[in-house]
């Protein structure tokens, strides 16, 4: 299953071998086929620590591609300063180009809480930042936190894709897990959650009430982001960049 760029990876046959795998071997596959050529992206979002806890103990020093797009949680930020001082992370966090407060004012956004443009927001505030991280790392291959019961978007997804946007290879080793899965490898291994988790948000990203609130009893785990809207994607795991989602 190795690749190389006169013998790319055969996926049918490497994904039909994967499936077979359980997460933490996903992880131990990657590594030992890309090696240094592999990043992960993380979002700090509420089972964050999971896939960093997961790469680290294969890979101590991989590099993790965040994104600060200007509106994050304060309790984002903490998160992030704790898990990298536990984990002792090799993190590249790129920003947006924009001044948060500038942005709302020239995009005519009215009120700091909500976003009436959500697609040009995360295209300018997020994936730009990432699009510009992956051209800066030209890495082989990306591993990513994405999960078939999430999104619609995701339930046809394999756990080693060629991404054409990206031009690697993008590896999700958690597709399969539930979200009971999660729990069991969070309590087992004595990992954080997000400190938002226990009030409610079970998918977080940025802080505007548009994108992010927390989810009452029996409600899905992302429907609080971009609650009320068609929106499920803020576009890094689209092909399409801008598309409509971490
Ligand atoms: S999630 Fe909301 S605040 Fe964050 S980049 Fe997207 S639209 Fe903007």
């Amino acid at each position: 299953m190795s690749a190389t760029l006169e013998q790319p990876l055969d996926l049918v046959a490497t994904n039909a071998v994967l499936e077979t795998y359980d997460p933490p071997q996903v992880v131990a596959w990657a590594v030992k086929e890309f090696g240094t050529d592999l990043v992960m992206s993380s979002s700090f979002g509420a089972e964050s620590a999971l896939l960093i806890h997961m790469a680290t103990q294969v890979m101590p020093d991989i590099r993790i591609i965040t994104v600060d797009t200007g509106y994050l949680f304060p309790e984002t930020h903490e998160f992030m300063e704790d898990l990298q001082h536990r984990f002792h992370l090799n993190l590249w966090r790129y920003h947006t180009k924009n001044d948060p407060i500038a942005y709302l004012k020239e995009a005519g956004e009215t009120e700091a809480t909500v976003r009436i443009d959500r697609d040009r927001c995360c295209e300018v505030n997020k994936n730009e930042p990432f699009d510009r991280a992956m051209q800066k790392h030209q890495p082989k291959a990306w591993l990513r936190g994405i999960r078939r019961d999430q999104s619609t978007t995701r339930q046809d997804r394999k756990i080693v894709e060629w991404s054409k946007r990206f031009s690697l290879y993008a590896v999700s080793p958690l597709l399969n897990w539930s979200s009971r899965e999660i729990y069991r490898y969070m309590k087992q291994h004595d990992l954080p959650f997000h400190p938002l988790y226990e009030k409610g948000y079970a998918s977080i990203g940025c802080n505007p009430t548009s994108c992010t609130r927390a989810i009452t009893i029996g409600e899905d785990p992302r429907a609080g982001r971009w609650a009320g809207t068609d929106k499920i994607e803020c576009g890094l795991h689209l092909e399409e960049e801008g598309g409509s989602g971490i």
